[in-house]
């Protein structure tokens, strides 16, 4: 049914407390955290918009048509921003045996035994995130324990981090990988002491052998993926993600999921330059001939930038570090791609106005991005706002340079506190881990993000671990001169991620003029003893001015 025009709201929220994080980037690069509350506040809206932000209530916006909420005096936040991690995959991946929550290996093996007994024969058996770390025995799988669940299905079953997957023997023999197949570059088939395969596969490269022979994902799968994902943000809070590591069939994938209306969600889409699919002479062709570019879209869907896989992890020892490991003398990591192919990338990334986004744990990696952004800077003066993702392990004389060239960081607070990495990196290392108020305190813009399916896409858990620095992994609070403040916690995860979309004038602010993206939550984030904050519950997502999550129903 058509509306006519009137002048007053579609929707207003009363009766609430409003952190309206009306801050600029410009302020919180300055330090600046006491943005405006609104005590008994209101908020209202009108086509995707809000019109107004007040005190008390201005009747004069409630008409017939307008839905009126009680916020039963809850807090009203800007709608959460994810601003790094895989959306499509994590809702594929609901899909798959989820092994997050085993114990043991043997309980791994029992979870996939009830996938083999419905599952037909020859079929692919998939899981997800498995971590030893949690385990009493801190042993990871092999290819034998898999082979105990069947010798008929491939099994593949990735690890938590998304940079370790391990298969059984039928997944090798279809790979074709045996003793004589060398190390893939940029990756490490693991070996027993006999240089057999023992079903370890380590980054995407090795990953990669086995990936590459399960049959495609349909595009339905993928649209289904978006949907079920989109549920699964909308309950957590979150209206806008950057979704990295995407094909082109997956950004194809998106548009058919934005046009059939089962997007929930603003997503921003980065393509994915993927070593395992071409060498860089390829993805150099491809960003020529690439018939879009960053900002291309509406403010639903539109394209971010390229994302570069440069290195692994620390505790694998696949980050790229200046010195050896501590834990694993032997090496100092790798980057996938070499420094001058990075900085190759950069600079016509530029050129052809793509902002670039660039995955380092390292430190060593780090000065290579940065070095890189620098250079596309003098190919391309423009906003594009290139970015470092993870930037596990930091050196302090990064921090100048970072502001100088307004190079932005988006962090995972969460994956500090679930995976417990910092315990096992050796006590240098873990000193300049997740150095979050350092960079902040140095002027470099922090924003929050998950990288989901690595770790649950709640926010408040990431809020929580950014606060207290608590690791579940051990109960330890780590480097605790490095714990932010809630205000700074809650603005990582709105005006600061809207930045790295380009979206910061429209987003992450409850400010008249905005997109009217709010977040109905119990718990005031800001006054209240920090262990509450990661048990928030969302009570309502309102997406462009539409409730698209409702834990309550309070319509008066
Ligand atoms: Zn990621």
């Amino acid at each position: 049914m058509k509306k006519t025009w009137s002048p007053t709201a579609d929707l207003l929220i009363k009766n609430v407390t409003v952190y309206t994080v009306d801050l600029t980037v410009e302020e919180i690069k300055k330090g600046k955290t006491d943005f405006t509350i609104i005590k008994n506040g209101y908020v209202a809206s009108k086509d995707g918009k809000t019109i107004a932000v007040g005190s008390g209530l201005d009747e004069s916006l409630v008409g017939v048509e307008t839905v009126v909420i009680d916020g039963q005096e809850n807090i009203l936040i800007p709608g959460l921003i994810d601003s790094h991690m895989h959306a499509m995959f994590a809702g594929i991946e609901l899909m798959n045996v989820n092994l997050k929550n085993a114990s043991s290996k043997d309980e791994m093996i029992d979870l996939l035994k009830e996938k083999e007994a419905v599952t037909p024969k020859g079929e692919w058996i998939k899981g997800s995130e498995w971590n030893e770390l949690v385990w009493d025995v801190k042993e990871s799988p092999s290819k034998d324990d898999l082979d105990k669940v069947t010798a008929e299905n491939p099994i593949v079953c990735s690890r938590l981090c998304h940079h370790v997957c391990v298969v059984n023997s039928k997944a090798l023999e279809l790979a074709g990988i045996t003793k004589e197949t060398p190390n893939p570059d940029g990756g490490i088939i693991g070996r027993d002491e006999d240089g057999n395969p023992n079903g370890l596969l380590y980054e995407p490269a090795a990953m990669g052998l086995v990936e590459s022979i399960i049959p495609e994902l349909t595009e339905d799968l993928r649209i289904l993926g978006i949907e079920e994902m989109g549920k699964v943000l909308s309950a957590a809070g979150i209206t806008s993600c950057i979704d990295a590591n995407l094909a082109p069939d997956d950004m194809k994938a998106y548009l058919k999921a934005y046009n059939k209306g089962r997007l929930s969600y603003r997503a921003n889409l980065m393509f994915y330059l993927d070593k395992a699919t071409g060498d860089i002479p390829y993805h150099l062709n491809r960003i020529k001939e690439m018939p879009t570019v960053t900002g291309f879209g509406n403010e639903m869907i539109k394209i971010n930038g390229i994302k570069i896989l440069f290195d692994g992890i620390p505790a694998t020892g696949t980050a790229a570090m200046r010195k050896p490991y501590e834990h694993i003398p032997e090496t100092s990591g790798y980057t996938t791609i070499t420094e001058e192919e990075m900085i190759e990338v950069a600079k016509l990334g530029a050129e052809y106005n793509w902002q670039i986004g660039v995955h380092s744990c390292g430190d060593k990696s780090a000065d290579i991005a940065i070095q890189a952004f620098i250079e596309a800077y003098k190919v391309n003066k423009n906003d594009a706002r290139h970015y470092i993702i993870h930037h596990a392990v930091m050196q302090s004389d990064q921090i100048p340079l970072m502001k100088a060239y307004n190079i932005p960081i988006t962090v995972q607070p969460t994956i500090n506190s679930l995976m417990g990495e910092q315990s096992i990196i050796g006590a240098e290392m873990a000193g300049r881990y997740m150095q979050y108020k350092t960079f902040i305190d140095g002027g470099v813009l922090v924003a929050g993000s998950t990288d989901c399916p690595v770790v649950d896409c709640n926010p408040f858990l990431g809020m929580h671990s950014a606060i207290t620095r608590l690791s579940a992994a051990d109960g330890v609070v780590w480097s605790p001169e490095q714990v932010l403040t809630p205000a700074q916690a809650l603005i990582m995860w709105t005006k600061s991620s809207a930045y790295f979309s380009h979206d910061d004038d429209k987003m992450g602010s409850i400010e008249v003029g905005n997109l009217a993206d709010y977040v109905l939550i119990d718990t005031p984030l800001l006054d209240i003893e920090p262990e509450k904050i990661r048990h928030t519950t969302v009570l309502k997502t309102i997406l462009d001015g539409r409730i698209v999550y409702d834990a309550l129903n309070t319509e008066v």
